[in-house]
């Protein structure tokens, strides 16, 4: 047995050494050596210095200046940070007419075969990693003499070819800088590679190796077979343990004239079916590039015909349950239909808080209500597509007014209260556009803040559905004749625009239709009999949670937001909740949930395993789901169960039924499992687009390439931006954000609107924000702001520090414009903001806002014990080493769900009933200080967590959608 290290023999020496101990065995004697391996290295050692070397290391910098240091292809798991070089292969063979139409393709081009496999090899790896620029190493024999070619020893070197592919080359062109790249790294061959890396010193990492990570031989001779006297000799392959690179491959072509490719992996990052499914795709590419070398690279095929099949039946939700009954797709119909069959069930409840009148309606009496004021409206005008403001307190004249306006047959547009005056004035100014009347549902008590949105607005119609109840007594009771048709507006949702302006997602009747028949075969009635709809319904969420029961029999229990939950005196009936995970982990950490639910439907922002598993844990939770949708889609597109006692994250599952989930590339085509691309839907969801917004629509709904295949032309799909996978098993894996808006605790943000409303006020110069999560878990808006110069300020009040003044002068701009969630947490005050070289906001050079510099930047230490215990559950639930007495929590990064947490420990150490809007109220510790002690002179005892909150949640700002 003889055992090489590749340290002193390589490919080209065994070779050499098998030829000899067959002629030596034959008896013959071997011609003396001019030269031995130790003088090959004395010359090279000598060779390299001086001019040559600074001519090989001009030319390699030159070459690999700015490459990338990773090629990140889809892998089946993360990377490990220490690779273990464990391996695996994989063999691919390329039949003898696929090789002979690749021969064709090489003849034409002037490169070799080597060429232009490197080159699609490339092209497939940028497609597959979305890279734009590839590179491949590659080894080389290194005999550069004739007197080199009989040693045994190691002369073997690896050299590195880099494919660009910025302005999406043809394959041709392709295969002409490649072949570039080839001919000038022979040139350059002379550089060992361990000497360009000690040059370059890349970054090192334990993880993959340096400069490049998938390597590619052409192996094109044959190698000598043992030829012994008197002995039978076979070669014999050996298993392949390990692997050197995350891919090797190692082509040779076969003796009937194919092509026959080792793809030799890396174990710890994929497994072999996927490696396999890798080299299908390099044989379509392959085809696809010799059947036409003037295609595009980005436009080369790189799916299988099988893959191809898969992905149309992965991509499709199936069908919607067809109808039962004679219904049309209209929301208030499939309602009406429900008060038919159960005219004296609860449709209803309401009860804020312990105390409070509970309100109970039954169907009947809901669907009468409605009626009237149905009545009343088609009086005033509403007809189809006519848009109707919804402005009011979440009590049941809200769902009254919701069904109304759908029975009269026009669309409602949700202008909460919540918002400010200035941001409801754009959303209206938007929704009445081109509309002689415009009717508001609002009630008196609400009158005084609409005041200042209504200002300037001539032709609005208010109604106020306390004040002019009389004015319904005389209407009937009974359900009016259609007044639209499916494909007409139901409701327009307005969500954050980045040009500063918030948008009008308009989503017709068949669209929620579609949904709630899609929603009808998945929830039971058992589980929708006691919905608690939390959800404002300025969010989409609340169309799942406001007309699914309503559809199905069940009750609606209507809650001011998710963690009321905790309050209502109605939780006994409570068998579904549906919310954002954030709000979800409150509920899990207060310990509110409620015995009755069974189902939790968490939508809205990633859903966490850690969070699942304690949900799981609770002892009544049975079904979980975790559904995800944008609002341009009719509320949720895709779902799945989230089984217990998995270790993985969970997927956002497969596509709703009537709906399609495509995941494509830059280019809106289809990526192949397992790799990373933009989410686009497409069916029955589908919004109309956005209010008076044809270019933005046109943008964001594209045509639906799959449309024809599915014989319907003239579909479209929404591009929604979101980055995602396909797994294997056909779910759909959610990996983050493609770009903007961001996602903060459920809230969807375009960071745009937000900036544009800082840069609104005088003093400042220019402004950025960013959604940070510098602790995991603990997502943040941060606002960079450069102030104008000192000279230009407005004048200031005297004795302020500056970046007192600045922060909470801006945090007040910002509250008048902007929802209470957009207003960032923390404040970095820079002289400007950072930019690329070409100019632009360089956004990852934005700093961490350092704890120090969120402090106040007079710090004052805590002056009492009760203080410091103040201070020490500040520091401790936001993550921060010191809290001062004067720091403001919302100024530390405090938000809503964080302030629960500091209330209810903040009652418990102290035994007090500290209301949370104590917090909001003495927002230092200095302050809270003081509200600890005034609640303990008026002896308020503590009482028991439940009404604790009950009592405090009328107040509460709101959390989370
Ligand atoms: P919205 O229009 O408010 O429903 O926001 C839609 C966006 O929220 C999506 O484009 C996603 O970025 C995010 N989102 C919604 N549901 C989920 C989910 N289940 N998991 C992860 N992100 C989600
Ligand atoms: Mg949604």
């Amino acid at each position: 047995l003889l055992g090489m290290h590749h340290i002193v023999s390589d490919g080209w020496s065994m070779g050499r050494f098998l030829a000899e101990l067959g002629a030596l065995a034959a008896g013959a004697v071997l011609p003396p050596l001019s030269v031995q391996y130790g003088d090959f290295a004395l010359w090279q050692r000598q060779r390299l210095t001086g001019a040559t070397l600074a001519a090989l290391n001009a030319y390699w910098r030159g070459q690999l200046a700015g490459a990338p240091a990773l090629l990140e292809l889809p892998t089946d798991r993360r990377r490990p940070a220490v690779q273990a070089h464990r391996g695996d292969q994989e063999t691919q063979r390329l039949s003898p007419p696929q090789a002979a139409a690749l021969r064709e393709l090489v003849g034409g081009s002037g490169a070799t075969l080597f060429m232009t496999l490197a080159a699609a090899l490339a092209a497939l790896f940028h497609r597959l990693s979305g890279q734009a620029d590839v590179v491949l190493g590659t080894p080389i024999a290194g005999r550069t003499r004739s007197e080199l070619e009989p040693l045994v020893g190691f002369f073997v070197n690896t050299v590195a070819l880099r494919a660009r592919f910025a302005g999406d080359p043809t394959f041709g062109a392709l295969v002409a800088q490649v072949r570039e790249a080839t001919l000038a790294a022979h040139a350059h061959q002379e550089m060992p590679f361990e000497k360009l890396v000690e040059e370059l010193a890349p970054e090192r990492n334990l993880g993959h190796s340096p400069i490049f990570q998938v390597l590619f031989a052409l192996q094109n001779t044959e190698r000598e077979a043992l030829a012994l006297p008197g002995v039978e000799a076979a070669a014999l392959a050996l298993p392949r343990a390990e692997s050197r690179f995350d891919l090797e491959l190692i082509a040779a072509e076969t003796a009937a004239g194919g092509l026959e490719i080792a793809w030799r992996y890396d174990r710890d990052l994929w497994d072999g079916p996927s490696v396999a499914r890798l080299a299908g795709s390099f044989a379509a590419l392959l085809d696809a590039a010799a059947a036409a070398p003037a295609t595009r690279v980005s436009e080369l095929e790189v799916l299988t015909a099988d893959e191809r099949r898969q992905l149309l039946r992965d991509a499709d939700g199936g069908a919607l349950p067809a109808a039962t009954d004679a219904v049309p797709d209209l929301l208030h119909r499939l309602v009406e239909a429900q008060v038919a069959r159960t005219p004296e069930a609860v449709a209803l409840i309401h009860a804020p808080a312990a105390g409070a009148p509970r309100v109970k309606l039954t169907y009947r009496d809901l669907n009468r209500r409605a009626n009237r004021l149905a009545h009343r409206l088609r009086g005033l005008g509403v007809g189809p597509e006519a848009r109707v403001g919804v402005s009011l307190e979440r009590a049941p004249e809200m769902v009254t007014a919701l069904l109304a306006v759908l029975k009269a047959g026009g669309a409602y547009v949700p202008l909460g209260p919540a918002y400010p005056a200035e941001r409801l004035g754009l959303m209206l100014e938007d929704a009445r556009a081109g509309q002689p009347t415009f009717v508001l549902l609002t009630q008196e008590r609400l009158l005084p803040q609409l005041d200042a949105v209504l200002r300037g607005q001539d032709g609005v119609h208010l109604f106020c559905l306390d004040r002019d109840r009389l004015l319904l007594a005389g209407e009937p009771e009974d359900d009016l004749p259609d007044g639209a048709a499916p494909a007409n507006l139901s409701h327009v949702i307005y969500t954050s625009g980045s040009t500063g302006q918030p948008k009008g997602v308009a989503i017709e009747h068949r669209s929620g239709a579609a949904f709630l028949r899609w929603a009808l075969g998945i929830f039971s009635p058992q589980e929708l009999a006691g919905v608690f709809a939390s959800t404002s319904i300025n969010f989409d969420l609340s169309v799942f949670e406001l007309f699914a029961p309503l559809a199905a029999g069940g009750a609606v229990v209507l809650g001011d937001d998710a963690l009321a939950l905790a309050a209502t005196p109605a939780a006994a009936e409570v068998t579904l909740v549906n919310t954002v995970p954030s709000a979800m982990a409150e509920l899990v950490r207060m310990g509110a949930l409620p015995p009755g639910v069974r189902t939790v439907n968490l939508a809205g922002e990633p859903l966490r395993r850690s969070l699942a598993d304690a949900i799981h844990a609770l002892p009544g939770v049975e079904r979980l789901w975790n559904l995800y949708g944008p609002t341009e889609d009719t509320t949720y597109s895709t779902f799945t169960l989230v089984p217990a006692g998995e270790a993985d994250e969970p997927t956002i599952g497969r596509p709703v039924a009537g709906s399609r989930a495509w995941v494509v590339d830059r280019n809106l085509r289809p990526v192949p499992q397992g790799v990373a691309g933009e989410l686009c839907l497409a069916g029955a969801g589908l919004a109309r687009g956005y209010l008076h917004r044809p270019e933005l629509t046109a943008e964001k709904f594209v045509p639906d390439p799959w449309g024809a295949e599915r014989a319907e032309p003239g579909a479209r799909m929404y591009r929604t931006g979101d980055l995602v996978r396909r797994r294997t098993d056909g779910d759909l894996e959610y990996l983050g954000r493609l770009d903007h808006p961001v996602k903060v605790r459920g809230f969807r943000i375009e960071l745009g609107e937000i900036e544009v409303a800082l840069a609104a006020h005088p003093a400042v110069r220019e402004a950025a924000v960013l959604a940070r999560e510098d602790q995991p878990g603990e997502k943040r808006l941060v606002a960079y702001v450069a102030p104008v110069e000192a000279e230009e300020r407005p004048a200031r009040r005297p004795g302020a520090t500056e970046a007192e003044l600045e922060v909470s002068e801006l945090r007040a701009h910002l509250a008048k414009r902007v929802p209470d969630y957009m207003v960032p947490s923390a404040f970095v005050l820079l002289p400007a903001l950072p930019l690329t070289p070409n100019g632009k906001l360089d956004r990852k050079a934005l700093p961490a806002p350092d704890a120090a510099a969120v402090e106040s930047a007079a710090y004052v230490p805590p002056a009492s014990d009760d203080e410091r215990q103040i201070a020490a559950v500040w520091a401790e639930v936001l993550g921060l080493e010191r809290v001062g007495r004067h720091d403001r929590f919302f100024d530390l990064g405090g938000h809503s769900l964080l302030a629960t947490r500091v209330v209810s420990r903040l009652s418990r150490l102290f035994e007090v009933e500290l209301p949370l809007r104590a917090l909001f109220q003495e927002p230092t510790v200095a302050g809270l200080a003081a509200a600890v002690e005034s609640a303990r002179r008026e002896g308020r005892r503590e009482v028991p967590a439940i009404q604790r909150v009950a009592r405090t949640a009328q107040r509460r700002p709101r959390a989370t959608p």
